[in-house]
């Protein structure tokens, strides 16, 4: 069975083919992705009807390049899937709106799926079929969480998440104390490469005793590189951006890591995803994969390309809810903007 995907909760329009095996896997067909990043640079941050009227522009010529490349006809469509949140309400709208109306013109099928949980669904098309149970930290723009997944179509539950900022959004703040452009993944994931990690100490949020085992905090660590900075300005010196890039880099590596494999070890789950954004980060999976070989758990992380936004991600997850049986969603469905993670389908 194929089945189409439509994301557009945040500012990359998404549109995304996957074809659903009978024996459960499910394979990537075309993924097509339009981003209206460049428009909101000059802001440092997603500027919401901005993101929505790219989506309206983009929604249709984005479809129709997946399914040339793809080679498909929009009749070969049996399911659309759908981002129905969390994210911008005004751009959620516009995938559920184009999602309502490929579904009634084509009569197939709508599921309105977690945007959340279609960020773990991708590893399937690159790692096949998930483990049950297996544990996923989700590091993106808006969301820091660490997840038990019994069932990625039916069963997510939320073991800790950040407190303040998610790790991308510190990401993108840092970037610009530091002056590097947005977002700031990527330009402080290259800068870091020529710094010196340990460089400067900065903190490592609920990391204490007393905190939540698996909650995450972010904002803290934020502030001290912005006082670090202004600090060093103060008395006029040259700012070292790689070394704070790399420092800092560093303590948000070293938290989500051994949170991650804390919650391995002591759940007794052998298999850790990470995913979202920030897993396209090369320190993150890279003392990832040293902490969990070291503590015999198997990690998996999609390749950087379907770690941030897209449709790949709610094809996939649409598949493995149809797989699952689930029950299609309603025509009147609307975008809920704050969508919980555990709702996996609406
Ligand atoms: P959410 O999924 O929570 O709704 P989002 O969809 O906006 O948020 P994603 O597209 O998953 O988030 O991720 C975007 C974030 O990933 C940005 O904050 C960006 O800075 C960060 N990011 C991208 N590449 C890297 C990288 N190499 N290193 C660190 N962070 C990165
Ligand atoms: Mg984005
Ligand atoms: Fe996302």
């Amino acid at each position: 069975r194929i089945i189409m995907g439509i994301e557009s909760s945040c500012d990359e329009t998404g549109v995304g083919l996957v074809r659903l095996h009978d024996d459960g896997t499910v394979e990537l067909l075309a993924d097509e992705v339009a981003s209206s990043v460049d428009q909101h640079a000059r802001f440092g941050g997603v500027v919401p009807e901005v993101a929505s009227r790219a989506h309206l522009e983009a929604m249709v010529p984005t479809a129709n390049r997946a399914f040339e490349k793809a080679d498909l006809k929009l009749s070969d469509v049996d399911a659309i899937a759908v981002t129905a949140g969390p994210g911008l309400a005004g751009a959620l709208l516009v995938g559920v709106s184009a999602a309502k109306a490929y579904s009634a013109a084509l009569g197939v099928p709508l599921y309105g799926v977690n945007h959340l949980a279609g960020h773990i669904a991708v590893d399937t098309l690159q790692h096949g079929p998930l483990p049950k149970p297996c544990l996923a930290l989700l590091v993106s723009g808006g969301h820091t969480q660490l997840l038990r997944v019994d069932d990625i179509a039916t069963s997510i539950t939320e073991l800790g998440s950040t407190v303040d900022d998610a790790a991308g959004e510190a990401y993108d703040k840092v970037a610009r104390v530091l002056g590097l452009p947005y977002p700031g993944g990527p330009p402080i994931d290259k800068a870091a490469k020529e710094g010196n990690p340990e460089a400067i100490a900065f903190p490592r949020g609920m990391t204490g005793p007393r905190d939540a085992k698996f909650d995450f905090s972010f904002s803290g660590l934020k502030t001290a590189v912005a006082r670090w900075v202004e600090g060093a300005e103060r008395r006029g010196e040259e700012i070292p951006v790689n070394d704070v890039a790399a420092s800092f880099q560093e303590a948000v590596a070293d938290v989500l890591t051994a949170k991650a494999v804390r919650a391995a070890k002591e759940s007794g789950i052998g298999t850790l995803v990470i995913s979202g954004g920030v897993a396209a980060n090369s320190r993150l999976s890279g003392l990832a994969r040293e902490r969990c070989e070291a503590a015999g758990i198997e990690l998996r992380v999609p390749r950087p390309r379907l770690c941030t936004d897209n449709g790949a991600m709610i094809a996939a997850l649409g598949a493995h809810v149809v797989a699952a049986g689930v029950g299609q969603s309603s025509l009147d469905i609307s975008a809920n903007p704050a969508l919980p993670v555990n709702i996996v389908s609406v």
